[in-house]
């Protein structure tokens, strides 16, 4: 029998420090594939303004952020896999059926039988931790499996595969992350556009669009404390804040939106660049401050 974190293993300070130091290592240059060939070249909702990054001068053009629009899809999935990644997750679990090929609403039906799998844990006094999940289409249309990271202490298989059968939810796999970081992450939100490492192969049905109306509008599902930060739930945008914050500690960033045509202006005007710059650093410290 495995043991359980709290005997011997990472304290939640740990594993708080091992995610920022993986979403900090995770360059921004392997996470910036995508795997849709449909995406257009920029956000067909987008204004007129830019986003400048004041320290480089790079000038990116505005977007809509709506997971619904097919350029800000992959862009926000993206930001969702280094905020799961700072979650530091342990765990894949594989839930096999989570709604039935023939389902109408795959996304609700999924998330009532995976909170009778917990119901089921926990009635077994099997601490279970937090999770995150996706759902995705089964290969050959035989139903939906969920793609679940979890943190927290090791589930015994056996247990688990009890709280499927009680929830009718397929059987469970569950893996430990041999391969930390964005990887393990973006495995769940590959069918957004996510991709890279390997997972070109990948298509979810078709589109990021099917994979988005599979979950109900929603990039990933997660219990309450899975976007922790010190013991903190923390909102999921925040933790996004957070984990883009600590991949750019160790190269300064400081981003700031504003009229396409203002750019050369500011950007020529050392003085107010430098004071811009200071005044966004302070206001990204008086955020993260309030987060911890
Ligand atoms: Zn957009």
């Amino acid at each position: 029998m495995r043991c359980c974190p709290s005997q011997g293993g990472p304290t939640v300070r740990q594993a708080a420090d091992d995610g920022r130091e993986r979403v900090r290592s995770a360059s921004l240059a392997s996470t910036d594939q995508m795997v849709t060939n449909e995406r257009p070249e920029s956000c067909p909702r987008a204004s007129d303004r830019v986003v400048v990054e004041l320290v480089s001068g790079q000038v990116f053009p505005d977007r809509c952020r709506s997971s619904q629009c097919a350029y800000c899809l992959p862009l926000n999935a993206r930001r969702r896999s280094l905020a799961i990644t700072m979650a530091a997750p342990t765990r894949m679990i594989r839930l096999s059926l989570v709604s039935n090929s023939d389902d109408e609403s795959p996304a609700k039906t999924a998330l009532i039988r995976i909170k009778r799998i917990r119901q089921a844990l926990k009635r077994m006094a099997v601490p279970m931790g937090e999770w995150c999940y996706t759902i995705e289409k089964n290969p050959k249309d035989t139903g939906y499996h969920a793609h679940c990271l979890q943190t927290g202490p090791y589930i015994p298989q056996d247990r688990l595969q009890e709280a499927c059968e009680r929830a009718k939810a397929g059987i469970p796999y569950i893996n430990a992350i041999k391969r930390k970081g964005v990887w393990t992450s973006r495995y769940g939100l590959k069918g957004f556009g996510a991709d890279g490492y390997g997972l070109k192969t990948f298509r979810a049905n078709g589109s990021p669009t099917e994979a988005l109306r599979i979950n109900n509008g929603r990039l990933e599902h997660h219990t309450r404390g899975f976007y922790s930060f010190d013991g903190e739930p923390l909102p999921v945008r925040d933790m996004e804040r957070l984990a883009i914050a600590e991949m750019n500690a160790n190269n300064p960033k400081a981003f700031i939106g504003m009229r396409g045509e203002d750019v050369q202006r500011v950007m020529g005007d050392i003085g107010l660049r430098h004071r811009l710059i200071l005044d966004v650093n302070r206001r990204l410290a008086d955020k993260l401050r309030a987060l911890r």
